[in-house]
């Protein structure tokens, strides 16, 4: 059986500027991911890497084409309903980690589910199954400042799928880590999707760890193009 897309882009557009400065980003890019699968996402710096995995994570509007989240067309949802779907369906990682500092690992991962109304106690059960998970179950108790950059950026994965989102979407999130941390750092990711059934899209400039995602695209001309 065919796996069921839970994002899919079409002839998206994004310009920025106007008139003689316009800059045309995306020009009718179409991209689908699907349930289970892992996408690495390789393009030169100021190709719209970035403004891709934003409109594809709710957080910017599209000025044309549709984004959709498990067969929901987002575009003509209020900015309550972008939220929404956001918090539930997608999880977000970016190239610096952005866990709050006066947090400890543990409740940091815990913070996405209590907003989302989670009990503190199912809360921490699931943020430290996910320690476990990304093994680092005993740096629990440590804020972001006492933890290296791979254990971070662990912690940021776990995080952003807290609340079991079908999408992944992740900005060059070992693009600050040593080679043998990036690779570390992925296979506790790979894992996570695997095991979860999550669907990943991870922009990266790293070519060992392109290689052994499903498929790779790249963005030429503003369109999304498979490698
Ligand atoms: P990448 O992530 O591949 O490096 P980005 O998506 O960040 O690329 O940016 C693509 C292009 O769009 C770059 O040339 C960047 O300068 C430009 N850009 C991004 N955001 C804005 C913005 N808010 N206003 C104007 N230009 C922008
Ligand atoms: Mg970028």
């Amino acid at each position: 059986m065919a796996r069921k897309p839970v994002l899919q882009l079409s002839r998206v557009e994004r310009h920025y500027g106007e008139g003689d400065t316009k800059l045309s980003i995306l020009k009718g890019a179409d991209f689908e991911l699907r349930t289970g699968e892992i996408v690495a996402l390789v393009a030169p710096s100021g190709t719209g890497k970035s403004t891709l995995l934003h409109l594809a994570g709710l957080l910017e509007h599209p000025d044309g084409g549709e984004v959709k989240i498990g067969g929901r067309d987002c575009n003509g949802l209020s900015d309550e309903q972008r939220t929404a779907i956001r918090r539930v369906e997608i999880g977000f990682v970016y190239q610096f980690h952005h866990l709050l500092p006066e947090f400890t690992a543990l409740e940091n991962i815990m913070m996405p589910q209590l907003i989302a109304g989670l009990s503190r106690k199912d809360a921490m059960g699931r943020a430290a199954q996910l320690l476990d998970y990304m093994r680092i179950g005993h740096r629990a108790e440590h804020r972001p400042a006492e933890l290296s950059g791979g254990e971070q950026q662990r912690v940021a994965i776990a995080r952003a799928v807290a609340n079991a989102p079908r999408v992944l979407l992740a900005d060059e999130p070992t693009g600050n880590l040593d080679p043998k941390t990036a690779a570390y750092v992925f296979d506790a990711l790979e894992a996570l999707v695997r095991q979860s059934g999550l669907a990943a899209m991870i922009a990266t400039h790293n070519h060992e760890l392109a290689a052994r995602m499903d498929r790779r695209v790249t963005i030429d001309g503003g369109k999304v193009v498979e490698l």
